[in-house]
């Protein structure tokens, strides 16, 4: 399927209003921990693939069924339905890169419009999380290369891509997008991104579309 552009949004904070680490590890009685290694880490201020991991320990033993309580606490961003439908009207498509994880955006994505998604995926045995993270880790460069791998499965010119992120680890979409958009953002992401979206709101990115 070609495509006449591509969007590719985060997904926590960005697609949605949660951090969906944080809501997995209240199952495990360590959301507030995990919440300030997860600021740390989208500030930049540690490195995301060793943070991931060590946030990801404290996720031992929270049981596959759970997800289903954390399923129901995500907060869809304002305006995500609008835009991912605009998108599709001009004919362009959504994609969705996250260091979060497959297991919450297998159910989520496409009930919001996304048309393509990658993620993370947590180690499972016996029925719950064993804190390890399964295969290699979608971290600031996977997110780039997956924007272009991506555009070029869609026929996608690379200046005619938008990124939108609000961490650390979406600068190098950010960088490597035709646009490049900072929401709902870090500081170091606001200070480095090429136009910054203020108000959280999803629509507000429509009149930037091709
Ligand atoms: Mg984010």
């Amino acid at each position: 399927m070609t495509a006449r552009f591509l969007v590719v949004l985060d997904a926590d904070s960005t697609l949605i209003r949660n951090e969906v680490i944080e809501l997995i590890a209240d199952e495990a009685g360590r959301g507030a921990e995990v919440a300030a290694a997860t600021e740390a880490a989208m500030r930049g201020e540690t490195d995301f693939a060793t943070s991931l991991r060590s946030r990801v320990s404290a996720l031992a033993g929270v049981p596959v069924a759970a997800f289903e309580r954390v399923l129901a606490r995500i907060e869809p961003t304002p305006g995500v339905r609008d835009l991912t439908a605009a998108v599709h009207a001009r004919g362009g498509i959504v994609g969705v890169v996250s260091g979060g994880f497959h297991e919450i955006l297998d159910e989520l994505a496409p009930a919001l419009g996304v048309d393509v998604w990658r993620a993370n995926r947590l180690a499972v045995a016996d029925g719950s999380v064993t804190g390890e993270v399964a295969g290699a880790i979608v971290d600031a460069q996977a997110k780039a290369d997956q924007l272009a791998a991506w555009a070029a499965e869609h026929g996608v010119a690379p200046h005619r891509t938008i990124a939108i992120g609000d961490g650390a680890n979406d600068l190098r979409m950010i960088a490597a997008a035709g646009l490049g958009l900072a929401f709902n953002a870090k500081p170091r992401v606001r200070a480095e991104a090429p136009l910054v979206v203020g108000t959280v709101d999803l629509a507000q990115v429509i009149p930037l579309l091709p």
